[in-house]
Order: structure tokens, then C-alpha cells, then sequence
């Protein structure tokens, strides 16, 4: 910063800046994005390396407000509109913001209501042998049943669950459904597969994960090894100690551990020699070149062969035409998951499908 602006923590992890004598509207993006910038580079913490990033909105007197409250109030606004982004973003404020911020607020009104409503539904897509061609896996991918409004896939309401912590009550539920389905289907006769449910940054951050796995097998019966939980690679940047862990812990219990859309992460490798999971998910952005796109077939076979040798199990993710599905036959892909075979499907037809 220049000397004579000011920097103030104003709680939590939010940071206030102020800017004053600024010419024009220029001025604040660029230093926003001299800011982004120096935050791009991990931070060394007793030879830890940690990624932060950064989320900026920016409101400017007197035309987004002529007072400190209102300055603020915007800023913020904004702030969530460069979070919403996608992170290590800069957004200036707009007056659509606010119409913006209460339609979230409401959202997240009815989202919450929706889970005591039980309107938030499982559905099942196959995971598939590319060996036997047998169903071999499951994943729970979860789905807003919004009455009068179709179903809403999750990436519509999935960070907002995350932003304001409701994803921890979902998750638990999630989770619960899913592993009381598995075992259901056990218990009428079906040959037992795994249960994959996907885990949010936040619940592996803030939930007793070991806890509440341990309750949920104790209460639905079923055994450890068939329920999988799929882990994203960020989990394994920002707190290495607490991961290693938590990991330790759930692979005490017996649970199953993947790495959910492989490759598209923090791409440091190092942690798959640290942490003991059991399976990668190629990410479906990989697998939807195959076979034209040169790098994305370099990519996955490069997967491929790193999970082989590493003794990992594979899932392709996003698998669309026969093409890929041979290409990843042939080049040693165990199992692949994607329309091809399957969409996800609600329990019955799951059911009926196996
Ligand atoms: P994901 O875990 O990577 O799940 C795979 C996504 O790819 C699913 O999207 C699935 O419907 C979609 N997909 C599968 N095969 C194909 C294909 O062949 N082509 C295309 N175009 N797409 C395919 P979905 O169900 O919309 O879920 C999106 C993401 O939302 C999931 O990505 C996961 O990260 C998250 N999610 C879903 N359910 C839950 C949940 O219960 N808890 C948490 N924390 N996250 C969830
Ligand atoms: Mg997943
Ligand atoms: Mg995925």
C-alpha cells in the first residue's frame, strides 16, 4: 500500500482497505490486482508452504455511498460477488449487487427450509467395470427437489450451502441416506458395492468427520469398507497436519478414500505419497478430449500410469461415447462413471438397474 492508506482487520478473515485520493475507477483494480497477485504465491510457515486466496470488492465514494456504513455494506456485496467468481477475484460494486444479495439471502431462507422440508433428494449414478462391465460402485449426488421449480442440480445451490455452513446439516444427511441405501439393498439380497458421497471442504475443515462416520455405520449397520467418501485436493493444501490426521483416523475406522476431480487442484503430487487413499477420480475436463485433444489424452494416460504404479484405483469421471470408454480400456483404466452408461437416477431405478 502507499503510505498515508490504511489496512484494518475487521474481524475473521475479512480485511478492509482504504484508498484515498484515488483518480479513477483504474486505480482501485490495479492495486486490487497487485494485491490478488502477491497472495498468488504460497506463504512459508515453519516449512509449510500455504495457499491463500483472496476475494476482493471494491465501492467507491461518493457514488457507491456517502457514508462508511453504506461504503462497507457495498464493498461486502461486492466482495461476495468476487467470492461467487471464483476466488482470487476483484469485483467494483454495482447497485444490481444488492438485488443480488437479497435474492441469496432468500435462497438461503428457503434452502434451509428445504432441508426440514426434505426436499433435498439422493440420486445414484453407476460406477462400471471396464474389465467385467459389472456395476461395481455407486456415487450419492444430491439434488433440490424445489416444488415449483424442477429439480435444481447442485452447482446452483452447493456454494451457497458451503458460504453459510448449512452444507454441514446437509452433509450429515448425505451421508446417512446414503449409507442407510447401500445397506438396504444389501439387506435384499444385492451384491454389496460401494457407496462413494462427496465431501465439501468445509464439513473435512469444521465437522468431527471421524465421529460422524463412526455414527453413521453404527446406526445404518453397514460395514466400513463399503462406503467410500471423495475428498477434493484442496483439503490437502490448506491444513496438511490436521489432514494427515483426520485420513489416519477414517482409514482406522475402514472407509474407503477418493480423490475427487483428479488433477484439477493444487497439482503438487507429494501429498499422494503422504496420505493414504484408496482411489483417484479422473476429472471429466480431462476425459472430455479423449481421444481428439493431445494433452488431454497425455494427461489421463499420465493418471493412469501414476495410479498404477502408486497401487491406486481408478474412476474415469464423465465418460460420454464409446470412444473414451475404449481409449480407457486400453490404456488400463479400471472403472469409469459418466452418461454413457448412466446418468444419476433416483433409489428405485438405481435399484432396478443392478
Ligand atoms: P462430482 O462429485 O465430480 O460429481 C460428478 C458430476 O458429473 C455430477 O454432477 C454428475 O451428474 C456429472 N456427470 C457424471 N457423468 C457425466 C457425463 O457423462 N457427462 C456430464 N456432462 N456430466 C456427468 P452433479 O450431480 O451436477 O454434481 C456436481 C457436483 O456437485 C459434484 O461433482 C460434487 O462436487 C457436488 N455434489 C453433488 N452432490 C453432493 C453432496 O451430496 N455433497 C457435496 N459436498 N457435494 C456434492
Ligand atoms: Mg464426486
Ligand atoms: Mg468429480
Amino acid at each position: 500500500m502507499r503510505e498515508g492508506d490504511t489496512v484494518a482487520r475487521i474481524g475473521g478473515d475479512e480485511f478492509v482497505i482504504l484508498l484515498n485520493d484515488l483518480r479513477n475507477k483504474i486505480d482501485v483494480s490495479m492495486v486490487s490486482r497487485k494485491i490478488i497477485e502477491r497472495f498468488s504465491s504460497p506463504f512459508m510457515l515453519n516449512d509449510q508452504e500455504y495457499f491463500i486466496s483472496t476475494s476482493i470488492g471494491a465501492s467507491i465514494y461518493p457514488g457507491d455511498g456517502e457514508d462508511a456504513l453504506t461504503l462497507l455494506k457495498n464493498a461486502d456485496s461486492a466482495m461476495y460477488k468476487a467470492k461467487a467468481a471464483g476466488r482470487n477475484n476483484f469485483q467494483l460494486y454495482s447497485p444490481a449487487m444488492n438485488e443480488q444479495a437479497s435474492e441469496q439471502l432468500m435462497l438461503e431462507t428457503e434452502l434451509r427450509r428445504a432441508l426440514e422440508r426434505e426436499e433435498l433428494r439422493l440420486y445414484f449414478q453407476p460406477q462400471v467395470s471396464l474389465v467385467t462391465g459389472e456395476i461395481v460402485g455407486m456415487e450419492a449426488l444430491l439434488r433440490w427437489e424445489r416444488p415449483g421449480q424442477g429439480i435444481v442440480p447442485p452447482n446452483r445451490f452447493l456454494p451457497l450451502a458451503e458460504e453459510s455452513g448449512l452444507i454441514l446439516p446437509i452433509g450429515e444427511r448425505v451421508m446417512e441416506t446414503a449409507a442407510r441405501q447401500n445397506k438396504a439393498w444389501q439387506d435384499e439380497g444385492l451384491p454389496p458395492i460401494q457407496m462413494a458421497v462427496n465431501i465439501a471442504h468445509r464439513q473435512f475443515q469444521q465437522q468431527d468427520l471421524t465421529r460422524l462416520v463412526g455414527k453413521v455405520l453404527c446406526d445404518t449397520g453397514l460395514e466400513p469398507r463399503w462406503l467410500e467418501l471423495e475428498l477434493t485436493e484442496g483439503i490437502f493444501v490448506t491444513d496438511t497436519d490436521k489432514a494427515v490426521r483426520i485420513i489416519g483416523e477414517l482409514k482406522n475406522i475402514g472407509v474407503k478414500l477418493s480423490i475427487d476431480d483428479f488433477g484439477t487442484g493444487y497439482s503438487s503430487l507429494s501429498y499422494l505419497k503422504r496420505f493414504a487413499v484408496d482411489t483417484l477420480k479422473i476429472d471429466r475436463s480431462f476425459i472430455m478430449g479423449i481421444p481428439q485433444d493431445e494433452d488431454d489424452v497425455a494427461i489421463t494416460l499420465a493418471i493412469i500410469s501414476m495410479a498404477q504404479s502408486l497401487r491406486l484405483s481408478l474412476v474415469a469421471e464423465g465418460v460420454e461415447t464409446p470412444a473414451q470408454m475404449d481409449f480407457l480400456r486400453q490404456a488400463g483404466c479400471t472403472s469409469m462413471q459418466g452418461y454413457l452408461f448412466s446418468r444419476p437416477v433416483p433409489a428405485e431405478e438405481m435399484g432396478a438397474m443392478r
